[in-house]
């Protein structure tokens, strides 16, 4: 089935699209002799006779000249009609389509396909902000069988499970972003659907600096609730709360240091005040201390463990030399005091360790 069409996929970024360029109209298609030439350009890459649709449209043109005096002194050549010198333009052709393009949607997409985060997530928010994600009600209303599946909320199991309830709307979602933002000490809006989660992101007050880095983490969480919302719907895994947020934080730091080489950011910031995160250009020589890679054939476990009041929990990433995560987890322990809990985590570490090597 498929979810979008190929002229919304064709149309500029600014226009809430895809921007790809329409290949179409970049060759041209001309009658020699009886026989149809395609050309790319200047360069001739085939022959073939024309179709029967192309014969028509000759005919009529044909018909349109029969009557028409040639000057015997000017060359032949193609005119375009919507261009004063008779000159075809793809950009011009593209301004034409824009502007007999009604349907678009209010949002420019290319906010969204600036983002640096994977390919895919960039895809995938797109189609969060054309409404092309393949939620149940998405399916049920294009005639797909959902069989056993039910078509409510997989958070809640109320309400109809559609874009708009699903990322922004549900009670449980609601917390989430209450917690996304808290994280990054803005305060988290109502919003209506997409176009206005992302005109809360954009104008969220966050500064100029790390601007890009709180995108990402937008990002990072949205990505994050549709993997936990598969994980839920398919497998019946149920995420914690906990482990969504810290899930979007681990997703967002891995994205960028993989989009933002030059950056270096200061890990223990990171995970409670993103804000207050000082990042710097390795070009910088600064004296911060950041995360070092380990040596050639090691590997690395950053661990933490946290205690406040009543409540005492873990969690660790085990990195490669290129920094990539090879493991990661969180959760609760059982002690309240802060030196017990840092204990109780390497204890963990060591059992992932030992159930890895
Ligand atoms: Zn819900």
């Amino acid at each position: 089935m498929a979810r979008i069409r190929w002229d919304i996929v064709c149309k500029p970024k600014v226009k809430g699209r895809a921007g790809v360029q329409i290949l179409k109209l970049k060759i041209k298609l001309y009658w020699l002799n009886g026989v149809g030439h395609l050309q790319m350009k200047k360069r001739r890459y085939g022959e073939r006779p024309l179709w029967d649709r192309e014969k028509e449209r000759c005919k009529i043109l044909a018909d349109r000249l029969i009557g028409t005096i040639l000057i015997s002194d000017n060359e032949d050549r193609l005119c375009w009609s919507n261009d004063k010198l008779g000159v075809f333009l793809v950009k011009k052709c593209s301004e034409l389509l824009i502007l007999e393009d009604e349907s678009d949607i209010n949002f420019d997409c290319s906010k969204v396909w600036n983002i640096k985060v994977p390919p895919r997530v960039r895809s995938f928010l797109w189609m969060l902000a054309i409404d092309r994600i393949s939620t149940k009600d998405f399916l049920a209303k294009r005639g797909v069988n959902l069989q056993h599946l039910s078509i409510v909320c997989p958070w809640c199991e109320k309400v109809p499970e559609c874009v708009p309830h699903l990322f922004f709307k549900c009670r449980f979602i609601e917390r989430f972003w209450a917690n996304i933002f808290s994280w990054w000490d803005t305060k988290w809006k109502r919003v209506d659907g997409v176009v206005d989660f992302f005109a809360l992101c954009y104008n969220a007050k966050i500064k100029v600096s790390k601007k890009r880095l709180w995108l990402i983490s937008c990002a990072a969480a949205c990505w994050t609730i549709w993997i936990a919302r598969n994980g839920l719907v398919f497998e019946g895994r149920r995420v914690k709360m906990e482990n969504l947020v810290f899930q979007t934080k681990i997703r967002a730091l891995l994205w960028i240091r993989s989009a933002h080489n030059e950056l270096m950011i200061q890990e223990k910031f990171w995970w409670f005040a993103p804000q207050r995160c000082r990042v710097v250009s390795h070009k910088l020589n600064s004296t911060v201390s950041f995360w070092r890679p380990p040596l050639y054939g090691w590997l690395k476990f950053n661990v933490c463990g946290v205690a406040k009041e009543d409540k005492a929990g873990c969690g660790g990433i085990l990195r490669d030399l290129e920094g990539m995560a090879r493991g990661i987890f969180s959760g609760a322990v059982g002690t309240n005091v802060a030196e017990e809990a840092e204990i109780e985590t390497v204890k963990i570490v060591l059992k992932v360790f030992e159930s890895t090597s």
